[in-house]
């Protein structure tokens, strides 16, 4: 499979990477700093036109998840919450396109792409985040059509979203095939937003429980057919996945070129410490890392360019997130101990990077739940309770 960048793709790469030095670096460590949601990176994003990359065409989109790779690469390279508000323009994309129907698609879609809307996506409970099936909102059917009641946790931008994607199940049944996924819009009544978690990375962009009073969704909220919920969202993060290791890659590309630079002008034992072999091996090793982690992330997003789809192209995105996001945290963990001291202090610009990095294990799927999903690609799903042979 061919994965090599084209000119689209450097055009965008060269306008983010100028774009990112004379506008976005400056901000970078004051958003971590304040964890205040930055509206001005918002209005950056949108007047660039990057919220329509992974879109497709009919949706004012480019339709290429590798030219998304590349921008979210480039920004978080620089600023991890920059990159963040714009996946989060992408976040229940792959629901919307694989589970909605056209109408859904044309308003909510080409409202992502555009930025005239934005949008969070409720699944986690206090009680499931990993096992979506365990999630205990629940729908009910009324005249014209459901009552929702329950509530999330962790849902990442809410406060500023104009609608959310939930996940809860219909009717009293309990199994998986029960979920469903509503579109519940900020002004609904009976919808309210809490306080937004303290968190050690991520800091830019809030993550609040959401709640469901009594919620009347109407009928055409609901999103595609009925039964559907589950598998539409499980494609979705299956889509949208290669992103996610691209942030990953952007985050450890970044701790370098800082590294980098802090280790050619610092001084010890009478030299440069950058003139010392074993410090450039570290760096070669961590550069060897991310390159390799880079090629898995272009290899899965090609996938979905290609047209590929199921457990293939869902294995590989999940390889390619997992491996992604564990070299991010190994190689901003090294940068900060090339740091030495400053590496400590909060006001390092390497610090966010680790904290940003131990993030990207555990969101959109922690990394043991996609080596459960490569897993179960190579052999099959587990069969519980089988006897050992005699
Ligand atoms: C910054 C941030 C933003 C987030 N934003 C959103 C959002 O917008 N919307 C949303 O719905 N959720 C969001 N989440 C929640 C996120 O999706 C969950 O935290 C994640 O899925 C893990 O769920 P959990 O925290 O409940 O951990 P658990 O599922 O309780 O897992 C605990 C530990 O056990 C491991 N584990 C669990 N099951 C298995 C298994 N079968 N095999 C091996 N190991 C296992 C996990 O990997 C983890 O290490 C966000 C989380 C963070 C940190």
């Amino acid at each position: 499979m061919l994965f090599t960048l084209n000119d689209d793709h450097r055009q965008i790469q060269e306008l983010i990477r100028r774009v990112a030095r004379e506008k976005i670096a400056a901000r970078a460590n004051d958003i971590d700093r304040t964890g205040e949601y930055p509206q001005d990176m918002f209005d950056l994003l949108k007047s660039l036109g990057l919220f329509t990359l992974p879109f497709p065409k009919e949706y004012g989109g480019t339709g290429s998840i590798l030219s998304a790779c590349v921008a979210a690469e480039e920004l978080s390279r620089v600023c991890y919450n920059t990159c963040y508000v714009m996946i989060a323009q992408w976040g229940p994309f792959g629901a919307i396109l694989h589970g909605g129907n056209e109408t859904q698609k044309k308003k909510y879609l080409s409202g992502l792409a555009t930025g005239e809307l934005r949008a969070s996506i409720g699944v986690t409970e206090p009680q499931s985040g990993s096992d979506v099936a365990g999630i205990r909102t629940r729908a009910r059917r009324v005249a014209g059509g459901f009552k929702l009641n329950g509530s999330k946790i962790w849902c990442t931008n809410s406060p500023v979203a104009d609608f959310v994607v939930v996940a809860a199940k219909l009717g009293d049944d309990n199994s998986r095939r029960a979920i469903n996924l509503f579109i519940v819009e900020k002004d609904m009544p009976g919808y309210s937003v809490g306080p937004k978690e303290d968190k050690m990375g991520a800091r830019g962009l809030p993550s609040c429980p959401v709640y469901f009073d009594d919620v009347f969704v109407p009928e055409t909220n609901l999103l595609g057919e009925e039964g559907r919920g589950f598998k539409a969202t499980m494609e979705g993060f299956n889509m949208i996945r290669p992103v996610m290791g691209a942030r990953a890659v952007g985050l450890a590309q970044g701790a370098i070129d800082h590294a980098i630079e802090f280790l050619k002008n610092r001084y010890t034992f009478g030299t440069r410490v950058s003139d010392n072999q074993g410090i450039r091996w570290m760096l070669a090793d961590m550069t060897m890392q991310t390159e390799a982690a880079r090629l898995m992330v272009y290899r899965a997003a090609a996938m979905v360019d290609g047209g590929t789809t199921g457990e293939e192209q869902a294995s590989y995105a999940a390889m390619a997130k997992g491996y992604a996001t564990d070299v991010a945290m190994k190689v901003t963990t090294d940068a900060v101990q090339l740091f030495g001291a400053t590496g400590i202090s909060n006001d390092a610009p390497i610090n966010r990077y680790m904290r940003d990095a131990k993030v990207t294990q555990i969101i959109e799927g922690t990394n043991q739940i996609q080596r459960n999903i490569i897993g179960n690609y190579l052999l099959g799903r587990p069969r519980r309770m089988v006897p050992a042979p005699e």
